[in-house]
């Protein structure tokens, strides 16, 4: 109860003003506010006492008195909820909401402050309500539509979610291309699951349309497309990622192979294979290649293949395939084909961390004693598992 403590504070000011009133020559009598402090030392005991809600009695049929506490209760009630009392919350900003006396602004904080309860507890109904009444607050309203996206990206109220994206970017600036373009996924996803094709459709398209950067809408784009066995425009929109985000295209790499198959085009696919390959490298790409040369030329040559494609670009996966191949014709592993899996293994060390502090996690490759990051001593240890000792 000890952060309950700084609330003395106007009382203590209040108190301090009475005894300069009371010492000074020109005395007057102010009964009101001794009245308040004392109530308020009654209520404030309570609170020490951990008796919560015999303060918040007190607390409630104060503000009757002088609406000069306001922000004491506003303060008390953020403080409940901070506390995860939002129970208690919630009864002194509904308590402060009834009052008539509170002006514009202090009656703005208070549903504000409600608001963010009602979000706390999950009564998103209510929540939504008073953040709906805050958005016509010039102080609120930014945040106020960006805790209405939250309740309804929580409530999958997609339709409503994009409204109020657009609403929040008229008032702010901010970019909500991306965002919206997910809502009309999201929308897109529920129509493609309960069947309505056409819904679906439609709402990739709204979402190709607020974002023509969406990885996410082509690729649903070409999910529809196979549903209904269109494997042409399946191709044309998975193949449209590479515009997108060149870094997505090794999620779409396996319905891609399957497109190209099943239109007998084996050999398109396998030249756009060694475009992405050569344009922007990655192991999904180089092993599909590889697998595929296993399947029409040798083993041989696609472990020669992969080896060529590892020197590039050393990785773990691609090592793993390279040993599985050399595992499944062991009469054939040459001195070669060791010698450049030594390779490999070498550039995969060179640039890993020898030694890790257990202490911050800083990593490098000189042992010290004193870790140069967080200053402990003997925290540095060699850095031991897959990768290390
Ligand atoms: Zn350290």
């Amino acid at each position: 109860m000890i952060e309950f403590l700084w609330l003395l504070l106007p009382v203590a000011a209040a108190s301090g003003w009475f005894a300069a009133q009371r010492s000074s020559s020109h005395f007057e009598s102010t009964p009101s506010t001794f009245n308040l402090s004392s109530d308020y030392f009654k209520g404030l005991n309570y609170l020490l006492n951990e008796q919560p809600d015999k303060a918040i009695d007190v607390f409630v049929k104060l503000i009757d008195v002088d609406s000069d506490t306001v922000e004491t209760h506003l303060a008390l009630g953020a403080l409940f909820r901070r506390r995860g009392e939002v129970d208690r919350a919630i009864r002194i900003h509904q308590n402060l909401i009834a009052r008539t006396t509170l002006n514009a602004q202090q009656r703005a904080l208070a549903v504000l402050e409600l608001a963010q309860d009602y979000q706390r507890s999950g009564l998103l109904d209510r929540a939504e309500i008073l953040f709906i009444e805050l958005t016509q607050s010039i102080d609120y309203q930014v945040y106020a539509y960006r805790q209405l996206l939250d309740v309804y990206q929580q409530e999958h109220e997609w339709e409503k979610a994009v409204q109020t994206a657009k609403a929040l970017s008229k008032i702010s600036g901010e970019n909500v291309k991306s965002l919206i373009a997910h809502y009309y996924c999201e929308m897109a996803e529920m129509a493609r699951h309960q069947g309505l094709r056409d819904q679906a459709v439609q709402s990739v398209q709204k979402a190709l349309t607020a974002d023509n950067h969406s990885v996410r809408a082509s690729m649903l784009e070409g999910k529809l497309a196979l549903d209904e066995c269109d494997k042409k425009q399946a191709i044309k929109a998975f193949r449209r990622i590479e515009r997108q985000d060149a870094t997505y295209l090794s999620e779409v790499i396996a319905p891609l192979k399957q497109c190209y198959q099943d239109i007998g085009k084996e050999d398109e696919f396998k030249k756009f294979l060694q475009y992405i390959l050569e344009r922007y490298g990655g192991i999904t790409p180089m092993l599909v290649l590889a697998n595929m040369l296993q399947d029409e030329a040798t083993e041989e040559q696609a472990a020669d293949f992969i080896v060529k494609q590892l020197h590039k670009r050393p990785s773990v996966r691609g090592l793993d395939h390279l040993l599985d191949l050399a595992l499944s014709h062991t009469g054939n592993i040459t001195y070669e084909h060791l010698l450049l899996l030594k390779d490999m293994t070498k550039q995969l060390l060179k640039n890993k961390p020898v030694y890790k502090c257990h202490h911050c996690g800083f990593t490098g490759k000189t042992l010290h004693w004193q870790c140069p990051s967080c200053k402990q001593w003997n925290t540095i240890k060699p850095i031991q598992g897959i990768e290390g000792e």
